[in-house]
């Protein structure tokens, strides 16, 4: 079950409470180079992230936010934007108060607020303009940023006790104890708890799990969750998915982003691909059908089997635009493509349809499976092209608006 949490609206989006698990995802272009940054909020919307944000580091950073948000909306898209801060974000939003108003969420780090009493009245400063604008922050904590005069207290403290705990330890009870005291220090300062999202970022999957539990735990803040520096390709996709997928079940996470490092010519468009497919391969939430395919084995017949799974799935991505338009609901279609008789008739039986080819020594024919019954046999050459068809009369049957 998910755990209760305030709404936090971010523009036009609810955060936490029951709304669904919201993807978001960074840009990685100078946010001061308008065309290129509006391009690539575009296709990261495009490609279903439901919030992004913006590095604004600089000045011509927070002069070209308000340009980036009206070219966005000269294109009819209206994602809500969060302007990540760090050092001089005070500043920044001082001196740029149409930067401000632009922006939908402001991240604070509180690692990068400056240190001592600069350090308190630079987010005393952040947090007024928020309240003023009637904007929501996140407090978003990171191990690569942490409080060092925090870290310090609590390695002094630690060392008092009779039975210090680990380096490591005390390192992500800083972590933890950084975003609390940050969320208790916003919530003093009249900011309500309908206006906070936190989170609390390291690059190890059991340490985020234990950080996330415990900031689940002490506040009642919707959550922001990731690992940070992920990494690149499949290493930072499972390494991802084994930090995110505890926490998502036990109902712990209200938005998610997956920092993936792009390998050279990859867009930046993967992490909101990676995101949407954890949270659908949790049952969380469908965003496109699923094709269900068996790894192939000694049994498999030649590589028709595979080919037939990669022309079902190509198929399913060309045709989601327009079936999502008039099918609603097809993002729940589930498809299987199978290698023989052994798991095949059964695993298509259990998806919406599916097909079960023949291995090798069966008979050349290959049973399709509807909503748990046998539709129809298919053989010969034409194989392939007959199952598409049989798929399109059945999404037209089943998801049709009528
Ligand atoms: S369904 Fe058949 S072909 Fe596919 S992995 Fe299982 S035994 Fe092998």
């Amino acid at each position: 079950m998910r755990r209760p949490t305030p709404t936090v609206w971010v523009g036009r989006l609810p955060l936490g409470g029951a709304h669904p698990v919201a993807v978001q995802s960074m840009t990685n272009t100078p946010t001061r180079e308008v065309e290129a940054t509006t391009e690539q909020v575009l296709a990261l919307y495009r490609a279903g992230s439901e919030l992004v944000r913006l590095t604004v580091n600089d000045e011509e950073a927070a002069q070209a936010v308000p340009e980036i948000k009206r070219r966005l909306g000269e294109e009819g898209v209206e994602v809500p934007l969060v302007g990540d801060f760090h050092f001089n974000g005070h500043l920044l939003l001082r001196r740029y108060p149409r930067m401000a108003e632009a922006l939908d969420k402001f991240r604070i780090n509180p690692g990068t607020l400056g240190r001592g009493r600069h350090k308190d009245e630079n987010f005393q400063e952040m947090v007024r303009i928020a309240l003023d604008l009637g904007k929501p922050i996140r407090i978003g904590a990171n191990w690569g940023s942490l409080d060092p005069a925090l870290l310090t207290e609590l390695m002094e403290a630690n060392a008092r006790r009779p039975e210090p705990k680990s380096a490591h330890e005390v390192l992500l009870e800083a972590l933890v104890e950084s975003a609390v005291r940050a969320y208790e220090a916003a919530r003093e300062l009249g900011l309500g708890e309908d206006r906070i999202v936190l989170s609390a970022k390291v690059s190890k999957a059991p340490d985020l799990v234990w950080v996330y539990r415990e900031l689940a735990r002490r506040t009642p803040a919707p959550l922001h969750l990731g690992l940070t520096e992920a990494g690149m390709g499949v290493k930072g996709m499972v390494a991802s998915t084994a930090a995110l997928a505890p926490l998502l079940l036990e109902g712990i996470g209200d938005t998610i982003r997956i920092s993936l490092t792009p390998a050279p010519g990859e867009p930046r468009t993967k992490e909101v691909e990676v995101a949407q497919e954890i949270l659908q391969a949790l049952g969380l939430r469908s965003f496109a059908p699923e094709v269900t395919s068996c790894p192939g084995c000694g049994r498999t017949k030649s590589t028709f089997f595979q080919e037939l799974a990669g022309t079902v799935g190509a198929y399913l991505r060309a045709k989601l635009p327009e079936w999502r338009e008039r099918y609603p609901g097809v993002e729940e279609l589930r498809v299987a493509v199978m290698g023989c008789v052994v798991n095949g008739p059964g695993e298509s039986r259990h998806a919406h349809i599916g097909i079960s080819l023949p291995g090798s020594g069966e008979e050349p024919k290959a049973p399709v499976y509807a909503d748990g019954q046998l539709l129809t046999i298919l053989k010969g050459e034409n194989l392939a092209q007959d199952f598409l068809d049989i798929l399109e009369d059945y999404v037209e049957r089943r998801f049709s608006k009528a």
